[in-house]
């Protein structure tokens, strides 16, 4: 392990490109806290790992060029698979967690691990070109036991429970693997792109997920379990009969505001409605119907939302997912009753919006919580050189 002054550790120092982009040698000395001399053999065990760069082109001081350093983006790629329960997404992300191509499939996550596991391989060795793969990002649309890279009684996903996930990609690539709850790694990386530590992201697609990042932290719980508002009781009249959810549960929030539901009830009505994209489409079309029942599904998420926001009071709520595409149409419901419902100092600087990183948060997320994890301090010694590690 590199020498550290003051507890701290060369992954600090790259967490400093990682954060801020290019800096000068010293500016990390200003930002770190750390001497010159230690500076300086920082950079140079990451430049001799390849992990930063020179930058050309640094503004010149006194004739002599100042150096200024990046994170080397191009070094490797993280390869990134955000499962949904109808399809997922497969990406190439650089080291900075940019997807640099991506392309998305159709499969039913309740066929099994196998099949679909197989067909995202298939899709990784389309995408990936000759560069140094240095982790794997998997993303499902259940709890997740993270240590264990593993879902543990997933209400959806059949076939699933206990499925060692991780270990099915490490027998494939001889690199980290990290398995992401789809909801979390959305946090991630909105908690990251919004400066916000205190942050809840809604995933909104067939069904519904949430991902909670406080003080900068996921807040898994004791299981994977935390923040899973889609199965907690929805506010509903106490006269009308509670509905039937997927979990095998009645009257969860899911039931009357996840996706499914909404195809279910348009459908019900005699609209030729089959997948979420259908009632995205209604909406978009000003289908009086479906945007009443897309208002009301609003509403009974906000409720839900409204006791997250009094318990945890966070300063971003980001709304994601292909529900999400029905944009006021379902926000404006979410906010009335958030602000309605939620104690006052709890909204007071609430700010409640959609993603702009589309389709592709959930990869982005995937490869923001696969570098943390290389790149953490127990594990960046092994990308470095050995020999400019002192041991
Ligand atoms: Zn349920």
């Amino acid at each position: 392990m590199i020498l550290t002054e003051s507890g701290s550790h060369i992954s600090d120092v790259l967490d400093l490109f990682r954060t801020h982009g290019e800096l000068s040698r010293t500016e990390v000395i200003d930002i770190s806290g750390l001497s010159r001399s230690t500076v300086n053999q920082r950079l140079s065990s990451l430049l001799a790992g390849g992990l930063i760069t020179a930058v050309k082109g640094g503004e010149s001081t006194g004739g002599r060029p100042s150096s200024r350093f990046a994170l080397n983006t191009e070094r490797a790629i993280f390869l990134t698979a955000d499962i949904g329960a109808s399809g997922f997404t497969v990406a190439v992300c650089d080291l900075s967690g940019a997807a640099l191509r991506h392309t998305k499939h159709v499969v039913n996550v309740w066929e099994g691990p196998e099949r679909v596991l197989s067909d995202v391989y298939a899709a990784f060795e389309d995408l990936r070109g000759d560069e140094d793969i240095w982790g794997i990002g998997v993303g499902v649309p259940g709890p997740v036991e993270f240590a264990a890279g593993r879902v543990v009684n997933p209400p959806i996903m059949t076939g699933w429970d206990r499925f060692d996930i991780a270990g099915w990609f490490t027998s494939r690539y001889d690199v980290a693997v990290i398995v992401e709850n789809d909801a979390n790694a959305r946090a991630v990386v909105e908690s990251r792109q919004h400066h916000s530590d205190n942050l809840i992201s809604l995933k909104l697609g067939t069904g519904i997920g949430s991902g909670l990042v406080f003080n900068g932290q996921i807040i898994r719980g004791n299981e994977g379990a935390a923040g899973d508002i889609g199965h907690t009781r929805a506010a509903i009249a106490t006269d009308v009969s509670a509905l039937q959810c997927r979990c095998g549960n009645i009257g969860c929030v899911e039931a009357y505001a996840g996706g499914w539901a909404l195809v279910r009830d348009l459908e019900a009505e005699g609209l030729a409605v089959s997948s979420v994209a259908d009632v995205v489409d209604l909406v978009q079309r000003g289908d009086i119907r479906a945007v009443r029942l897309v208002r009301q599904a609003g509403r009974v998420l906000g409720e839900a939302v409204a006791e997250l926001v009094s318990i945890l009071n966070p300063g971003t709520i980001v709304v994601s997912g292909l529900l999400a595409e029905c944009d006021e149409v379902l926000l404006a419901g979410v906010r009335e009753r958030v602000y309605q419902r939620a104690l006052p100092l709890a909204t007071r600087n609430l700010t409640i919006t959609r993603s702009v990183l589309g389709e592709l948060a959930g990869v982005a997320g995937l490869a923001l919580i696969t570098a943390d994890q290389i790149f953490h301090a127990a594990t960046i010694d092994r990308l470095l050189t050995p020999a400019v590690v002192s041991v």
